[in-house]
């Protein structure tokens, strides 16, 4: 099917998109297009307008500026498995976004958009939650940061306005002799996730765990003292209530959290002994 009929902008700038973003609530971005664009030939989705920022050099910023990682709305999610900034200080980053999609749609969808898509099964939610990063997002009304632990509200629900475009995601550098491990399960190799886990362990036993379709966001759990005890794993998920939708049934969920919570905590807690 082809998409409806839609207005294209492509402007050079980021003020010309924020206005063109604040002509009306059926205008909406184009990143990478790997959601939307599908979304658009199904018209499950029919914006009226589309503002494509592929043209916009300001937002392709990926660095390290005062401790945080700045990943621009245009920085792939390729690069995190090829820029040795990330492997170098934000490994989970790269853990994750090797389960998103394939190396081709990796080259065209963003980091940023795959926020905003705010997919239950969305690798890189999960790992965002659990790095406490900040997403920064402009309009023509101004400028403001969430937090990304308060960012989804539900299955492809945001804290996002109409008119509103993420400019960037800082990641804060993991403490000193953090691990982190990433874990995940589906049907078939590169299927959307039926389960994933997250998890950040610091050398002291504190530990941060972030799992992927257990409930209708990332959902996070306090982990601190539960990484080498499989039943007090299983106690502090005992009262989950995953999604139950076409990848896997709650009742496959709740059996398989306990065990990839377990995975991601101990290739997590190696990695604090091994001060990486
Ligand atoms: C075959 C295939 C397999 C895939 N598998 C996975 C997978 O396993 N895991 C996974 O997480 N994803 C997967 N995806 C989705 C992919 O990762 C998309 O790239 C991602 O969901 C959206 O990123 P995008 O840049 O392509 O955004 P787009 O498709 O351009 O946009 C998606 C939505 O986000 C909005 N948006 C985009 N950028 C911004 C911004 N900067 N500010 C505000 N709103 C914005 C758009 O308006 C739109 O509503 C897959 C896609 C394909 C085609």
């Amino acid at each position: 099917m082809k998409p409806a009929p839609f207005a294209y902008h492509a402007p050079d700038s980021l003020d010309a998109a924020l206005e063109l973003l604040a002509s009306g609530n059926g205008t909406r971005v184009l990143a990478g297009g790997q959601s939307l664009v599908q979304a658009m030939k199904f018209r499950t989705d029919r914006p009226s307008a589309l503002v494509d920022i592929n043209r916009i050099p300001e937002l392709e910023t990926l660095e390290e500026r005062e401790g945080e990682l700045h990943i621009g709305a245009l920085v792939r999610q390729q690069a995190l498995l090829e820029e040795p900034l990330v492997a170098a200080g934000w490994p989970l980053l790269a853990a994750g976004a090797r389960f998103v999609g394939y190396r081709e749609t990796r080259r065209r969808g963003t980091v940023a958009g795959s926020l905003a898509f705010a997919a239950p099964w969305g690798e890189l939610t999960a790992v965002v939650v659990a790095l406490d990063a900040a997403i920064d997002v402009r309009s023509a009304r101004g400028e403001r940061s969430i937090r990304a632990r308060e960012f989804f509200r539900g299955p492809h629900q945001t804290a996002l306005e109409p008119g509103e475009l993420i400019v960037s995601v800082r990641v804060p550098r993991p403490a000193d002799g953090a691990g982190t491990g990433f874990q995940e399960v589906s049907a078939r190799h590169r299927d959307y996730a039926q389960l994933a886990a997250a998890a950040v362990v610091l050398p002291d036993g504190a530990a941060e765990l972030v799992l992927l379709c257990a409930a209708s966001t990332p959902l996070r759990v306090d982990a601190s003292g539960a990484v080498d005890d499989e039943h007090a794993i299983e106690e502090l998920l005992a009262g989950i209530e995953p999604l139950d939708d076409v990848e896997a049934s709650a009742a496959y969920r709740r059996r398989v959290a306990p065990v990839l919570a377990r995975r991601a905590l101990r290739d997590a807690a190696a990695g604090a002994k091994a001060g990486t």
